[in-house]
């Protein structure tokens, strides 16, 4: 089918918005979170509910027309965008329930988590998904999701009740503990790569307010041990993440400070206020300090301090680690002062907790006994920094010693060595078996690709 006809196909099979290139709109459209190559989709559909998604799907896979699917559009490397292909555009799924009685959130699949986040704040509650508010929440579902609350109640997927997908040969599922489990099991931590998710209902927990928010501190290596350290000690009622950075000109931070490395940790306590001095004690006293911002604040008003990242072009790099003592700290630092492009980031978010307590074959997310998230970011507007950014990453995950490990929603790459890093090989093997059963032409292919198990095989 040519082109032509798949625009044709489209236009008649899906009430849904329709841009191509030249029309108002389309450049806007096709742009994502990062700036990055130059790759332009054939066509960008907005499909407003299930029966639409399953018609471009069904065209798509009929066509042999690729496929990208973009929710809030983070990815890393930028996968929803494919030269020539669909770009299934979820925002207009954007519909958030909040069931306060029965503690369940369902949102659309475009949903962003500021949104759903702020949605439930308004009862009181509130479900964990990372650190920033417009990611997609089915994106960072669909990888695992590890925010402020995932100490205390686990990963999002393991808040994750279950979803409505839209499967490759276009038939509408609910996969749940109870229906359809074995690509309930694959959706959670498997990525994008089983379908289409145009709902999702998730547990709620009480959070009335929380006591969070940054801790600044003079770049040392001592201090990041000494922080490492309490996150590791800290009751699951308290989770973070410390990042070795640029200090970026911010008014809470001293201008001789500005674009030289500095320690920042995001702390939050989810437990009762009147615990969160005592728990948040020894953060306090890891080194000198630039700016304490913590204080209590509704659970929604952490995202404030997240990172505005557009429109950069993005380096990343990924793994689990076990310990990061002061000498690791210290190579971090002088790193991270060598970086050639301004924005750049040693982040180290602490796991444990309620992420530790589900077993490691009870979701596609096996790095649970790991202690710590691993990332190294480089972040510049410029293409030539952006380059060196990426040669410095490289240097620098492997200056400190981080393994081929990897979180899969961390991963800015596809291919086997993506795959093989996000999963280890049982995992694989029933993510392949599952691959196999839902998505055997590989429809879904433009994420950290998992092949179904046949062609695996035959390779
Ligand atoms: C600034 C920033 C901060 C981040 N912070 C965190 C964090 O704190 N914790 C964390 O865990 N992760 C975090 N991430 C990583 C984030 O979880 C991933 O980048 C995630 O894939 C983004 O989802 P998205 O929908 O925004 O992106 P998109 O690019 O739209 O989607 C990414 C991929 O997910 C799949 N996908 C998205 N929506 C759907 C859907 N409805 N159905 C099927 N497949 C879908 C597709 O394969 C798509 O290509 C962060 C990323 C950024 C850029």
């Amino acid at each position: 089918m040519g082109s032509n006809e798949v625009l044709e196909r489209l236009r008649s099979v899906s009430g849904a918005g329709l841009l191509t290139v030249g029309d108002a709109g389309f450049d806007d459209a096709s742009t994502m979170v990062f700036a990055g190559d130059d790759r332009t989709p054939l066509v960008v559909v907005r499909p407003r509910d299930e029966r639409e998604v399953a018609a471009v799907v069904t065209a798509a896979a009929e066509s042999g027309t690729p496929l990208g699917v973009r929710g809030g559009g983070h990815a890393y490397a930028r996968h929803a965008l494919v030269d020539g292909g669909i770009l299934l555009d979820l925002r207009e799924l954007s519909r958030v329930e909040i069931d306060a009685s029965r503690r369940v959130g369902v949102a659309g699949g475009g949903v962003s988590a500021g949104a759903y986040t702020t949605a439930a704040a308004e009862h009181g509650l509130a479900t964990g998904f990372g650190d920033t508010p417009s990611v997609g929440i089915a994106g960072l579902t669909l990888g695992g999701g590890i925010g402020f609350l995932s100490r205390r109640d686990g990963l999002t997927i393991d808040n994750l009740l279950g979803a409505t997908v839209v499967i490759a040969d276009g038939r509408v599922v609910e996969a749940s503990e109870a229906e359809e489990p074995e690509l309930f099991w694959a959706l959670r931590g498997g990525g994008g790569n089983f379908g289409v998710v145009t709902s999702l209902r998730l547990r709620l927990h009480e959070t009335p307010v929380v006591t969070g928010g940054i801790l600044a501190f003079e770049a040392r290596g001592a201090t990041v041990a000494a922080l490492i350290r309490a996150a590791g000690e800290a009751d699951d009622t308290v989770s973070t993440m410390v990042n070795v950075m640029k200090a970026p000109p911010v008014p809470f931070l001293p201008a001789d400070q500005h674009g030289r490395p500095i320690v920042l940790a995001f702390v939050c306590h989810s437990g009762r206020p009147e615990h969160a001095d005592a728990a948040l004690a020894s953060f306090r006293a890891a080194g000198p300090m630039l700016a304490d911002l913590v204080g209590e604040r509704p659970y929604p008003a952490m995202f404030q301090a997240g990172p505005d990242v557009a429109p950069n072009r993005v380096a990343m790099r990924t793994a689990f680690a076990d310990a990061f003592d002061t000498d690791r700290a210290d190579r971090a630092i002088s790193l991270v002062g060598e970086a050639p492009t301004q924005g750049a980031v040693v982040n180290l978010r602490q796991m444990g907790g309620a992420i530790a307590r589900v077993s490691e074959d009870a979701t596609a997310f096996a790095h649970r006994s790991r202690a710590l998230m691993a990332s190294v970011g480089a972040l510049s507007p410029d293409p030539v920094a952006a380059a060196a950014g990426r040669e410095w990453a490289d240097f620098t995950s492997g200056a400190l010693g981080l393994d081929g490990s990897g979180y899969v929603n961390f991963i800015a790459a596809s291919g086997d060595a993506a795959v093989r890093a996000a999963y280890p090989e049982a995992t694989l093997r029933r993510l392949a078996e599952a691959k196999a059963q839902y998505d055997p032409a590989n429809v879904f292919r433009s994420n950290v690709n998992i092949e179904p198990a046949e062609v695996a095989t035959r390779r």
